[in-house]
């Protein structure tokens, strides 16, 4: 039980039946949907973060700049990299006087969900910390991305609450390792000032380009969807 779990993770796994361990996050009592095996519904899904989040997160951390916010969640993803606990993804969301709230980094293998980008670990966490689906609640606030968003991330960025973004790698960097942005518009960054979200790109953008090399260099997975039918877009 090295992972961080909050009260109500532990409640609703007494509730389902659900096991958790130090290195899948979550141990379940069926393996769903392989081959012909039996199916069980689960009563919830769990995403949790890695065993060493406590040593790389302080409480009441201050960083009152986008490079330095940047080079926090870079090294999110450089630590989840080196630990093996994830793809090389960070972000973090930081009040506007730059007070962190939440932090997350990419745990789709980890938690065998495909919706665990750092960005979406981060809008979870952070409404668990803050209690309310709209971040905006607690005022401006920033998400701080290690890599420009994807698709879903994107979409997700305009229904989180948050009032500004702000981005390291580009695009075109995940996509030259081999990760899918899925189908985002071209003017997503104008698409985003239209609605009111400030967006910041290229912050460190070479360091956390880097981190994407060196998860590819080192063998780590690419899990795009449909890479098990071969149809994934870097097959
Ligand atoms: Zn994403």
């Amino acid at each position: 039980m090295g992972e961080r779990f909050s009260l109500i993770d532990i409640a609703i796994m007494a509730v389902s039946g659900l096991r958790f361990n130090s290195t899948n996050g979550v141990e379940q009592q069926e393996i769903h949907m392989r081959g012909s095996g039996k199916m069980t519904h689960p009563l919830t899904a769990s995403i949790a973060l890695p065993d060493w989040w406590g040593e790389a997160v302080p409480d009441d951390l201050i960083l009152t700049t986008s490079e330095a916010q940047m080079e926090f969640a870079i090294g999110l993803a450089e630590r989840n990299v080196a630990a093996d606990t994830g793809g090389p993804f960070g972000a973090a969301i930081f009040r506007e006087e730059g007070t962190l709230i939440a932090a997350g980094v990419n745990r789709v293998v980890a938690s065998s969900m495909a919706i665990a980008h750092a960005e979406m670990v981060a809008f979870a966490m952070a409404g668990c910390a803050i209690g309310h689906h709209d971040i905006a609640s607690v005022g401006r606030t920033t998400l701080v991305a290690t890599t420009e968003p994807c698709a879903m991330c994107l979409g997700a960025v305009g229904w989180s609450g948050v009032t500004s973004l702000v981005c390291g790698a580009r695009d075109e960097d995940a996509r030259s390792v081999g990760f899918d942005e899925g189908p985002k518009p071209s003017h997503w960054v104008s698409d985003l000032e239209a609605v009111g979200i400030r967006v910041e790109t290229d912050v460190l953008r070479d360091r956390a380009a880097q981190v994407l090399v060196h998860y590819v260099e080192s063998g780590g997975i690419i899990y795009n969807g449909r890479a098990a039918l071969g149809e994934s877009p870097d097959a």
